[in-house]
């Protein structure tokens, strides 16, 4: 079954067409890679998937149902319109925190920590993302029962993947390795179903890309996760992945195993060659 499918998503900025017209399928239970030159769409997938950018075009689903739609013709539509935003247009978006809650998390390019919190704290303020935001959440405070429930929880979730005893560290004592991974399990505090990860191993030696590759592995059973990775490294992406697609000024170029990709004459002239 497919968790995630994108139909015919295009993202245009001005005059720039940073996705174009791309549709993929994800499948529950796999490693999906997205791969590509620098400037080829890779983020702007993950911005839309997440709700950050309303599409020019197409139709993304997931689990089951149509998360967010826009098939009218013209001008890109400002993002919520609040309570009215299905009146409109045809557009159908769920905020980024709706979308959340509804089992997608995300980690960015750069990395985003809060440096001189402890590992620990960083799990539990990603924890609270859990919560239902709604205004009575918002004015009154978190009570001692969730709050300690949720302490409980995120040391549950740095043992379970062996980060416990770096837990009351601050997160920028880290060696570089272990801080991307700490923003993944950041990802996982919200309990999600789809992790998408944009470029988790940027800036790793080989040793550390090679611990991360195994990390994604663990999490993905243990937490039955499905993921959508963006990556450079190319002994991880080939690795690990079940389904890869290559994209090139945000079309699609080619999609298969990742021997077929291997094999793929025009990949290897737009990408894999240099
Ligand atoms: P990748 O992640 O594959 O390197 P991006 O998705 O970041 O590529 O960018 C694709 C193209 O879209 C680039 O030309 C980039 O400059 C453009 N782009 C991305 N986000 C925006 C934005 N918010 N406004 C204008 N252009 C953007
Ligand atoms: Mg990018």
């Amino acid at each position: 079954m497919n968790l995630l499918s994108l139909n015919d998503v295009t993202m245009q900025f001005g005059g720039v067409v940073a996705v174009n017209n791309l549709s993929l399928t994800v499948k529950k239970g796999e490693i999906v890679s997205l791969i590509g030159p620098n400037g080829a769409g890779k983020s702007t997938v993950f911005n839309v998937i997440t709700g950050v950018y309303a599409p020019t075009n197409g139709v993304v689903s997931f689990d089951g149902e149509k998360m967010i739609e826009n098939y009218p013709k013209g001008k890109m539509k400002r993002l919520y319109a609040g309570e009215n935003r299905e009146k409109y247009t045809k557009i159908m978006l769920k905020r980024p925190d709706e979308i959340t809650k509804l089992g997608i998390a995300r980690t960015f390019q750069n990395i985003r920590l809060f440096r001189s919190m402890t590992v620990f704290e960083n799990v539990l303020t990603a924890m609270h993302v859990r919560r239902t935001s709604n205004v009575f959440s918002a004015v009154f405070r978190i009570n001692h029962k969730e709050e300690a429930g949720m302490r409980e929880k995120s040391a549950a979730l740095l043992k379970s993947i062996g980060l416990e005893q770096l837990q009351n560290m601050p997160a920028s004592s880290l060696s570089y390795g272990k801080q991307r991974q700490l923003e993944i399990v950041r990802a996982l505090a919200t309990g999600p179903k789809l992790l998408l990860l944009d470029e988790p191993a940027a800036g790793m030696n080989p040793q550390e890309s090679e611990e991360l590759a195994e990390f994604i592995l663990k999490i993905r059973s243990r937490y039955e996760l499905t993921i959508l990775l963006i990556e450079h490294h190319m002994d991880m992406v080939m690795g690990i992945s079940d389904k890869i697609y290559v994209v090139d000024f945000g079309k699609l170029l080619a999609s298969g195993t990742p021997e077929e990709i291997q094999q793929n004459q025009a990949v290897i002239d737009a990408y894999l060659g240099g």
